[in-house]
């Protein structure tokens, strides 16, 4: 029966919300589904797609469809410098990302050189990755940064090192033919501090160009992880689609 769905209470004389299709505790809006949260912070919950779980790297590759070939050892993933980013097997588009990671505990290089990778949403929007500790750079390419487009609201970075979790909530544009229907948006939170709170993106993320909307691309796309050059780690890395992000 339909109605073991719903609310077994609410009323259904009250005013419509403007905008929606139910009542003000409508009996008979559904009841949203139910997810079990992991056990601890940070843990996947259980509608997750776990993309890292330390043991493999089954579900990456590298961009030329070859082995992904970073080192996995201890639970963590490394950057196996210069040879080449690596990106999920599977697309997506709007999504909840969890993500964690850690810069060379041992220092080495300055500002864009130092602890320096990114994540890139569906393959094209780089959220960096630098170890940002006491590590002066430009403003739009520090750790959390939209590269190239907006500097976090704060550097809430840990020491060299150190594990760091991101949770990032992408919004993915969209595009009628040519024409930009809905920009990309991102918020960001980085070790429990919000960096970006929904944020819209100019564009897919260049380095010393200004990011447009001018070439269109897919709604979906791989999350990519970047070789810098630098033996950055990850671990713990899972999304969740949004699918019914403007349903609500
Ligand atoms: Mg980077």
């Amino acid at each position: 029966m339909p109605e073991e769905k719903h609310s077994p209470v609410g009323y259904d004389d009250t005013p419509m919300i403007p905008g929606q299709p139910w009542r003000v505790h409508d009996k008979n809006r559904p009841a949203p589904r139910v997810v079990t949260p992991g056990a601890n912070a940070g843990d996947a919950p259980s509608d997750a797609v776990v993309l890292f779980d330390g043991t493999d790297l089954s579900k990456w590759q590298g961009r030329d469809g070859g082995d992904a070939t970073w080192t996995v050892e201890n639970g963590y993933a490394e950057v196996n410098p210069r040879t080449g980013n690596i990106q999920t097997k599977d697309e997506f588009g709007s999504v909840q990302l969890h993500i964690e990671f850690a810069c060379p505990a041992e220092v080495r290089g300055s500002s864009q050189g130092r602890g320096n990778s990114g994540v890139f949403l569906i393959g094209e929007y780089e959220v960096q990755v630098l170890d940002g500790y006491d590590n002066p750079t430009y403003a739009d390419g520090i750790t959390g940064a939209i590269y190239g487009q907006y500097s976090p609201l704060v550097n809430p970075t840990r020491p060299p090192g150190e594990r760091q979790a991101y949770d990032i909530i992408f919004e993915a544009p969209e595009y009628d033919g040519d024409t930009l229907k809905k920009p990309a948006y991102l918020t960001i939170i980085l070790n429990g501090v919000v960096l970006h709170n929904r944020k819209e993106a100019m564009g897919p993320t260049g380095h010393k160009n200004v990011s447009s909307y001018d070439k269109p691309h897919g709604p979906t796309g791989p999350l990519m992880l970047q070789d810098h050059g630098d033996p950055v780690r990850y671990r713990n890395i899972w999304v969740r689609a949004l699918t019914d992000y403007d349903e609500s």
